[in-house]
């Protein structure tokens, strides 16, 4: 589960329930503005109803008791019926429904019945008069009560509606309520089991690396980004125990390289100060083997700086024009004349095979895979040095016949520090040559191929560009990004 997708389904959730709720609200209150307004219509039109039930009554009353029913305010026939003209208009602003305008239209056309009829009975006495026009004025009040009684059922309808919207809105509003605090709750939940409980673990697991317990690792769980990055630390903190290990096997290598041709130093220092005669022919083998162990720790001492160097990034070529051909020919006639038990061969072409190179650092590579060569295969077992040339590139090949190397090795042969199994046991060393050797190369634009199998032997190929093809950088920068 991903905390992303959790905490947008969990926003989108509780913003659509908050939606909702505002929705439902706003739709509520239009509907209680509307209800009250109908409820506003109906009870107007019982109002004017009844005003106009009024009007008639007073009209229909003889005009001498018109003045003393008004007698506070008097009034008029005119003013009477004027005022209901102006009922009646009031009345049909007020009619919305087509059965409301259907009954007062009735009542209209019974109280115009009314009026006609008035001037038929002006010649009689008030009393006849009132008679004559009585069923009329009873029709026209029963009109008005029908438009009356509709307004009122009107009016207990709207009610009758808005109190059901009212229990609705009820239990809406604590249906979306509970939803938002059982949903906050959950989301709160989750975030407390399993983001901050994971958060807790992993930073309690850094302390405690950091505090020097380097085998703490993080629990691996809660959300893919938790777990992502409980990983990426376990990782880093498998790597630093790595690279701890690895270092403390480097010194415990380089004290015991370092060792052997100490004790040989030290033993021929014993041998040469012990005030003894010694014959010519042990002195020089004395000697040999003084300048051989020199060599060895030199070379040592050496491939430990150029790493140091590639590390911090300050290793510099200086270029010169010079023939593949003149180095690997100084390189083995060093082993040559050394007196080295192999059967050493040298392959050249007969034209020259120009670098725009560092001819110490060509020479340093060529060194340390001729070393390697004779160090990994037996004594007396040959091994070939040839220059050669393949299009635009340089070859310099070394090839033996030695211990090889399995295929899972050769992936990181060019790592430093790196010895397969079979070479510890076979020759002392630090596991750094190759790796300074692969960087020289590629500072020069060329690179190493290695073909080998176990038992079989090894060839080592350095492909350089040929000096009219080089363009070279002259500075390596930090291996931190090598792949081996
Ligand atoms: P070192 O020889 O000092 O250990 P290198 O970096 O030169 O360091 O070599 C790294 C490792 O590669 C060696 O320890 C050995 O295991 C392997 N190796 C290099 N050259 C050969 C070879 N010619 N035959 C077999 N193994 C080799």
């Amino acid at each position: 589960m991903s905390l992303k997708r959790v905490m947008t389904t969990a926003v989108a959730m509780l913003g659509a329930l908050a939606l909702a709720g505002a929705a439902s609200l706003i739709l509520l209150t239009t509907y209680l503005h509307r209800t009250t307004e109908s409820m506003g219509n109906a009870v107007e039109g019982v109002r004017v109803a009844e005003a106009l039930q009024v009007d008639l009554l007073m009209l229909h009353r003889p005009p001498d008791t018109i003045s003393q029913l008004t007698s506070g305010n008097p009034r008029s026939r005119e003013d009477l019926e004027a005022a209901l003209r102006s009922h009646l208009d009031e009345a049909r602003r007020n009619a919305w429904s087509p059965q409301e305008q259907a009954l007062l239209k009735e009542a209209e056309r019974t109280i115009s019945d009314y009026f006609l009829a008035r001037p038929n009975v002006s010649h009689l006495s008030p009393e006849q008069a009132g008679q004559e026009l009585g069923p009329r004025v009873e029709t026209a009040l029963a009109a008005l009560d029908a438009l009356v009684t509709f307004n009122v059922n009107e009016a207990r309808t709207i009610q009758l509606q808005a109190d059901r919207w009212d229990r609705l809105a009820n239990l809406g509003g604590i249906c979306v309520a509970v939803l938002l605090v059982l949903g906050g709750g959950a989301l709160l939940w989750w975030l407390r089991h399993s983001v901050f409980r994971p958060l807790l673990e992993m930073s309690r697991a850094m302390r405690r690396f950091g505090g020097g317990r380097k085998r703490t690792r993080a629990p691996e769980s809660g959300p893919v980004e938790l777990r992502d990055m409980a990983r990426t630390f376990n990782e880093m903190a498998n790597s630093l125990a790595r690279q701890q290990e690895e270092q403390l096997t480097f010194l415990a290598g380089v004290a015991h390289d370092l060792r052997n041709p100490l004790s040989a130093l030290k033993m021929s220092a014993a041998l040469v100060t012990s005030g003894r005669p010694i014959p010519e022919e042990r002195m020089q083998k004395t000697m040999a083997l003084v300048r051989r162990q020199v060599a060895r720790l030199d070379r040592m001492v050496g491939d430990l700086l150029d790493a140091t160097r590639i590390e911090a990034g300050r290793f510099e070529l200086s270029l010169e024009e010079r023939d593949a051909r003149e180095l690997a020919t100084a390189v083995v006639e060093l082993y040559l004349a050394g007196g080295s038990s192999h059967d050493l061969r040298l392959h050249l072409p007969e034209e020259p095979v120009l670098l725009s190179c560092d001819a110490t650092r060509v020479e340093q590579v060529l060194h340390n895979l001729v070393s390697n060569a004779l160090k990994y295969s037996q004594g007396g077992s040959r091994v070939d040095v040839i220059v050669g040339r393949e299009g635009e590139e340089a070859v310099l090949s070394v090839v033996d016949r030695g211990i090889g190397i399995s295929t899972e090795e050769l992936r990181l042969l060019f790592a430093p520090f790196r010895r397969t199994g079979r070479a510890r046991e076979k020759a002392p060393g630090v596991g750094l040559g190759l790796s300074v050797a692969r960087r020289i190369v590629e500072a020069h634009g060329g690179r190493i191929e290695v073909e080998s199998r176990p038992g079989v032997g090894s060839t080592f190929r350095v492909r350089l560009p040929r000096a009219h093809a080089a363009a070279q950088p002259a500075v390596v920068s930090s291996p931190a990004d090598t792949v081996h």
